[in-house]
């Protein structure tokens, strides 16, 4: 991924700046997160409520997908063994 360092703010389109590199290990391999904003502080303020909304909904997709995945898995073993179901 080389367009990290081309990376324009999704709000006003200004190229973004790195504000800090951190190093971590994930998996007892070093990785490196480069954290970028804006130039702009209060814009950077829009985008960063922006991404926190966002982020909120997609881990809701998530918890819905996962409970949809147990309620199919159930309905599917359900199925197979009928006999014992049957009494419902
Ligand atoms: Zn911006």
């Amino acid at each position: 991924m080389t367009d990290r360092y081309t990376n324009l703010c999704i709000r006003c389109g200004k190229q973004r700046m790195v504000v800090k590199t951190k190093k971590e290990y994930i998996n007892s391999s070093l990785v490196q997160t480069t954290i970028m904003a804006c130039p702009d502080s209060a814009c950077q303020k829009i985008v960063d409520q922006m991404l926190r909304k966002e982020k909120m909904l997609r881990e809701k997709i998530i918890v819905n997908q996962e409970r949809e995945k147990k309620l199919r898995d159930r309905r599917r073993s359900r199925g197979r063994k009928k006999s014992t179901e049957d009494k419902k």
